[in-house]
């Protein structure tokens, strides 16, 4: 049949259906939002609109199904065996599937088969190994907002962990830095904030937004869901909305997973100040997990940092970066942790050794506690917490207060180690009907039913054996098959001599087959030894999990010690390979790095090739570094460096430099690079402005502050102005004071460091020999002379003409003899010989006249001079 005569929406008088759409069709209404797959004997099959959606989203052929008399409707489908890849794919894409599984046997069924949605997949709800990136949480994010403040939740349900916080004042901007904190995967929003900026900031940036009833956030039964779930938990008085969020968040979960969810133990009330804020672009531009260009993890921070063993220490690391410490003391915890991992190589390598050997328990336990787990599943929770003991022991051996206190939350957990070794199979199997799951010793009746099928072969032997010496028959065997289960076949020539007792079933080409009353017993007996074992150890399996989820807490906080005693010799061993320093982390406004290198570029270049560089920020005479130079020549490695090395000292690890000094920084701060956001409709120059008015906003004091050609995107004469305007905004302490890098072509602003408190000049050097340019790449105090610019344009390979052209060019403009236009002649009284006569009006005129958006800022002084000229010459 032509598509086109297919339905892709049901008909308004549902009469018309066939029951089992129908039934179908109930489902649909139940859960909303959701692509419906309904189990269909050998397939999982979806109708109408959802059947068009998945089609296209994963190309598959869309078909057609009689949905009643004369009508199809618009079908496609996709095999049982094979359904968890195309739910993966369909969540990738940012679909929630629901999942209708035939809950009693088709072949039983008197009329419709009884079906039930037993599970609901979400992007972020998701607890399946293979739709998951081991070294990354998923999360799912809850905002609720009363209008003026908010509060949120975040939840990786995968994994256990659950974060509440309470913003307060500029709501807006406070929720993208908690998103972008977490980039959930999926956002809960109150039904009436789905227009929200907020939403739009999500559905941007990947995330799929959903929303519930504004009856999911209420108070009084925020209070009790809270507290049903964590009765352990601190009261959250002081995060009233989070609560909310909190709990909507947790009704959602309820609902998709089907079950309670006894993997959610604790949840961590968190605040801004513990922690070292970085935004979205921050983060981007200092490549900390994936690179600009690329969106690679190799060439960023997180490529040079992460040599964790497990993936649980890598998502740890993850959080870490995302969330740098603020407190001193909090730092040098994790620091003198790490010092001691490198003073003690042996203990390292065993360290490294052992959580080799360790899986993800965070997320098994989750899928043991959400009862999802398999026998798999429960061998790698054995095989991993046979380790511990071990591990407790090389715990305990630092003497620091870290370890120390990870040792002691390190659990040995013998009892689950003992518990798995004996209950579940070498190897066990994926699927949990089909037996084989159990080790032979642990129960005593699955022992005995595995007996008696075993046995049951030696019985058909002996039973082959006799009945070929009774018959005299020799080539009479003994068969099975589904349909008529034990038979003795024997060939058709030989048919004549079977005895009486033996009933025909079956007459093939050349044999004839029998059963008898014995085979008939014995056959019965074994079948339903079989389908007891498989039944049987189900059960013993389901007891053996249920007992491993009773100890999910414990298991969490022995995963949480194993996932930071990983990154502390993650850093301890990167240090090593790369001979980093012990940053000096203090609460002073003093940044002091000598010897300072780029962890990245010299992995990339090699050590050797990185040439360090020192550098030197306060509050006080150094507030402001502004960094002249070449293009090429190093200014944003250095800034970039300066930020990265801040950044690690606040993770707790070691720094790549000889020596560094940092007093801890509330936030940083990135304006790199000039980047079109095409997609919100904005020009390089608008996202520009946008990005220096959120820094100048919420900067404080004890920021950061790295700004890359502030002003590059407009005229000269305004990005000049602009530039030279953030430059005395943040250099002054009345205003902001806080520390700051500027890298600027405007040689004009390094004027400001002699009039302007606090402001330093930095330049690249470069040794020009003739035509030829060498970068030495180390920064020294001064302002440099010289751009370059065209030097490096025929470095990069630009047409030897236009190279020659720009040299002449900028030799006029130096002698402030603005180059006529080859074809174009210049208007005359911009002729240098007339200026002299000119008069007042003629001087408006002039000005009025300037293009200031096509003059360079050469031309621009030079412009300046003459136009003073004219006028010190007027009357
Ligand atoms: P532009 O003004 O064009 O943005 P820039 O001055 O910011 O240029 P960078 O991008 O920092 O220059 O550096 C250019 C290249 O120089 C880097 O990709 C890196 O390979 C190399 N480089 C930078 N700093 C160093 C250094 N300290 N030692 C060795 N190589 C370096």
């Amino acid at each position: 049949m032509p598509k086109e005569n297919l339905r892709f929406t049901p008909p308004e008088n549902e009469e018309e259906l066939t029951p089992m759409m129908r039934q179908y069709l109930a489902f649909k209404r139940r859960y909303p939002g959701t692509i419906l797959m309904f189990h269909i004997g050998d397939f999982y099959e979806m109708f109408f609109e959802d059947a068009k959606t998945v089609s296209e989203a994963l190309e598959l052929t869309l078909t057609g199904k009689s949905c009643g008399p004369g009508d199809r409707a618009a079908m496609c489908g996709v095999p049982v065996q094979t359904v968890d890849t195309y739910v993966a794919r369909l969540i990738d894409r940012g679909f929630r599937v629901s999942i209708c599984e035939q809950t009693e046997d088709p072949a039983q069924a008197k009329g419709l088969v009884e079906r039930d949605v037993l599970r609901i997949v979400t992007p972020g709800t998701v607890t399946d190994a293979g739709m998951l990136k081991s070294d990354t949480n998923n999360y799912l994010g809850a905002v609720f907002s009363d209008g003026r403040s908010a509060g949120a939740a975040f939840c990786d349900i995968s994994t256990g962990q659950a974060y509440i916080t309470e913003l307060d004042a500029a709501v807006d901007a406070s929720l993208r830095e908690e998103f972008a904190l977490f980039s959930p995967r999926e956002l809960l929003l109150c039904e009436d904030a789905g227009g929200s900026p907020l939403a739009a900031y999500a559905a941007a940036q990947d995330c799929l937004v959903t929303l519930l009833p504004a009856s999911e956030f209420d108070e009084a039964e925020a209070k009790r869901r809270v507290a049903a779930q964590f009765p352990d938990a601190p009261v959250l008085e002081d995060a009233p909305l989070g609560l909310r969020a909190l709990s909507a968040m947790l009704g959602y979960l309820a609902e998709t997973q089907k079950t309670t969810l006894a993997n959610l133990r604790t949840v961590e009330r968190y605040t801004r100040s513990q922690y070292m804020t970085l935004d979205a672009v921050a983060r981007r531009n200092l490549e900390l997990f994936e690179t600009l260009r690329g969106h690679e993890k190799k060439g960023s921070l997180l490529w040079v940092l992460d040599r964790t063993e497990t993936s649980m220490g890598a998502r740890c690391l993850r959080r870490w970066m995302e969330q740098p410490l603020s407190s001193p003391a909090a730092i040098s915890r994790r620091a003198n942790a790490v010092e001691l991992l490198i003073g003690a190589e042996q203990a390292r390598r065993d360290l490294r050794e052992i959580l080799g050997g360790v899986q993800d328990l965070e997320r098994l336990v989750s899928r043991v506690a959400l009862g999802t787990a398999n026998a798999r599943d429960l061998a790698a929770i054995g095989a991993s917490v046979s380790r511990l003991p071990e591990l407790k022991t090389l715990l305990s051996g630092f003497d620091c207060e870290l370890m120390r206190t990870l040792a002691d939350a390190l659990d040995p957990l013998e009892d689950i180690a003992a518990l798995i070794a004996a209950s579940i199979a070498d190897n066990p199997p994926v699927p949990l009907h089909d037996g084989g799951l159990i080790r032979p010793g642990y129960h005593a009746e699955v022992d005995e039913l595995r007996t008696l099928v075993s046995d049951s072969r030696g019985v058909l032997s002996e039973i082959e054996a006799r009945e070929r010496e009774r018959t005299g028959i020799r080539t009479l065997r003994v068969g099975y098959n589904r349909v008529f289960g034990y038979y003795i076949e024997v060939s058709r020539a030989s048919a004549d001599s079977v005895p009486e007792d033996y009933v025909r079933r079956q007459t093939l080409v050349s044999t004839e087959r029998y059963i008898t009353q014995e085979l008939k017993e014995l056959e019965s007996r074994v079948l339903s030894a079989r389908d007891r074992i498989t039944a049987l150890e189900y059960e013993v399996f389901s007891a053996v999990r249920a007992e491993v989820a009773a100890a999910v807490s414990r298991i969490q906080a022995t995963a949480a010690a194993i996932a930071q005693a990983d990154v502390l010799q993650s850093f301890a061993q990167v240090a090593v390979k790369n001979g980093y320093c012990r940053p000096d982390v203090d609460a002073s406004d003093v940044i002091h790095i000598t010897g300072g290198r780029h962890p990245v570029v010299e992995q990339i270049i090699g050590r050797r090739a990185f040439i360090a560089n020192d550098a030197q920020l306060d509050c006080g005479d150094h507030r402001c570094a502004i960094i002249t130079g070449p293009n090429m020549a190093g200014k944003s490695t250095y800034m970039r460096q300066t930020a990265l090395i801040v950044l690690m000292a606040q993770l707790g690890s070691f720094v790549p430099a000889d020596s560094a000094r940092i007093g801890v920084a509330d936030r940083i701060f990135t304006r790199v690079g000039a980047s079109d956001d095409l997609a919100s409709g904005e020009s390089t120059f608008m996202v520009e402005m946008n990005e220096v008015s959120c820094i100048l906003r919420q900067a404080t004091r004890r920021s950061l502050l790295i700004l890359d050609e502030i002003g590059r995107g407009t005229s000269t004469y305004d990005g000049m102005s602009i530039a030279r305007a953030v430059v005395e905004y943040v250099a002054d302490p009345r205003r902001l004071g806080a520390r700051t890098m500027f890298a600027t072509h405007y040689h004009e602003l390094t004027a400001l460091a002699d009039r302007l408190p606090g402001i330093v000049n930095y330049a690249t050097t470069v040794r020009r020999r003739g035509e030829e340019l060498t970068f030495l790449r180390r920064i020294i105090p001064g302002h440099a002379d010289e751009s370059y610019g065209i030097e490096v344009a025929r470095l990069a390979g630009l047409p030897d003409a236009v190279v020659r052209r720009a040299r002449e060019i900028l030799r006029e403009l130096e002698e402030g003899q603005p180059s006529p236009a080859p074809k174009k002649a210049a208007p005359k009284e911009s002729a240098q010989a007339s200026l002299a006569d000119l008069g007042a009006s003629d001087l408006v005129r002039r000005i009025r006249a300037l293009d200031l958006d096509e003059l360079t800022p050469v031309q621009a002084l030079n412009t300046l001079y003459e136009l003073r000229t004219v006028a010190e010459k007027l009357p």
